[in-house]
């Protein structure tokens, strides 16, 4: 199995799981504090609106 391959899909992996760790603004408060709670499942801290959104990156 060719290297390259393999580490091509590794690093779009850890790609993906940073945009889910990271917080988004707030499509309602406008304010950064989007979390991620279940896969497509997104939470504000602040004001408490859950959004839809993608698996792994907020898509308001
Ligand atoms: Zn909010």
């Amino acid at each position: 199995m060719p290297v390259g391959y393999g580490k091509r899909i590794r690093e779009a992996v850890s790609a993906a799981k940073r945009k889910a760790a990271k917080r988004y603004k707030c499509p309602k408060c406008s304010r950064v504090a989007v979390k991620r709670t279940s896969p497509g499942i997104w939470q504000c801290r602040k004001c408490g609106a859950k959004i839809a959104s993608g698996s792994y990156e907020f898509r308001a």
